[in-house]
């Protein structure tokens, strides 16, 4: 009930007078800030998203010169600063993966931490020296008061959108799968809340994990990751934090019986796990039924069809309480 709608009641002149000065303190204490989301906490961080701004618009013109700067109505100044930066960007990142290399992993958590620095190079602030590379931070200094004039509030909105609509599902369903999901993995669900930075870009994937420590990276704007999809894009971003103990147990099979070991299935499986973990709880969103992320973008129709069908015959009865984790796991070893 909000504290407007207990008011609408009152009567008479004075006490509405008295109660309008009254109002802001009263709302305060009526309205406390609601509790914190369980699980997860986002970001839509500035340097961040003009970092994966940068690297997709490197990318893009590297595969097509003719695609321009990717922002209009740039004055000869900005446009100087963007080209730079997309240039520095082309030469020194757009090969490498965001999700791999140890360098590309550091910049990404280093932006993220700084998020609400008005600039790297700790001019204003000395706290905020990012302690990136010199060259690295002239460059995003310099362009970012053209992101911020052309396309950083666009972005921030679509991130915050974004944010809005997961939230209520997290606060939701997000406990009882972070248990159900480290149950199954036979592990701990991490303590503190898992950093989730919202991008309007994340990598071709649409979202992205980095380990040490576990931090999520996820893009607003693909269409992949909307409505009650997000969560299960986020589920599985998490698992994969937590779910080392399916990859010893595949490795430890395939050594046992000399077998060579099967390329990402233990990526399947967590698509697999998390697709069916959601599942009952989309009921109401998805009353025609829910259908899995790896199910909905064809992964198991790539290469995956034997996973899929191990994946059913021998890890669904670990899921369904029938079996042992690890006799699921060396059912599906000794069946591929
Ligand atoms: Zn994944």
């Amino acid at each position: 009930m909000s504290p407007s709608g207990i008011r609408a009641g009152a009567t008479g002149l004075l006490c509405c007078v008295a109660l309008l000065f009254l109002a802001p303190a009263v709302r305060a204490q009526d309205e406390p800030q609601p509790a914190p989301l369980p699980v997860f906490e986002f970001h839509s961080g500035f340097w961040l998203n003009l970092h994966h701004t940068l690297y997709r618009q490197a990318r893009l013109q590297r595969s097509n010169p003719a695609a321009g700067a990717g922002v209009g109505n740039l004055s000869p100044g900005e446009q100087r600063a963007w080209s730079a930066a997309l240039a520095f960007y082309g030469k020194n990142y757009a090969d490498k993966d965001l999700t791999v290399g140890l360098e590309m992993i550091l910049i990404k958590n280093q932006l993220g931490d700084f998020e609400t620095c008005e600039d790297l190079a700790g001019l204003k602030k000395r706290t905020c020296d990012a302690g990136l590379p010199a060259k690295l931070t002239e460059v995003l200094d310099a362009a970012a008061p053209v992101y911020r004039a052309h396309l950083w509030q666009e972005q921030d909105r679509s991130n915050r959108r974004w944010i809005a609509a997961v939230a209520p599902l997290v606060r939701r369903n997000g406990l009882e799968l972070a248990h159900r999901l480290a149950e199954i993995y036979q592990t701990n669900w991490p303590t503190e809340r898992i950093r989730v930075d919202v991008s309007w870009f994340a990598s071709s994937t649409g979202a992205y994990t980095t380990l040490d420590p576990i931090r999520v990276t996820v893009a607003s704007s693909d269409p992949r990751n909307q409505g009650s999809e997000a969560l299960e894009v986020l589920f599985h971003e998490a698992s994969h934090g937590i779910a080392d103990g399916v990859q010893d147990a595949i490795f430890r099979e395939c050594r046992q019986r000399d077998k060579p070991i099967p390329r990402d299935l233990w990526h399947a499986l967590l698509f697999y796990t998390t697709g069916e973990v959601i599942r009952p709880l989309a009921g109401q969103a998805a009353p025609a039924g829910y259908v899995p992320y790896a199910v909905r973008e064809g992964l198991y129709k790539r290469g995956w069809e034997n996973y899929l069908r191990v994946l059913t015959q021998y890890w669904q009865p670990y899921l369904d309480g029938r079996v042992e984790f690890s006799d699921a796991v060396a059912h599906m070893i000794s069946a591929l």
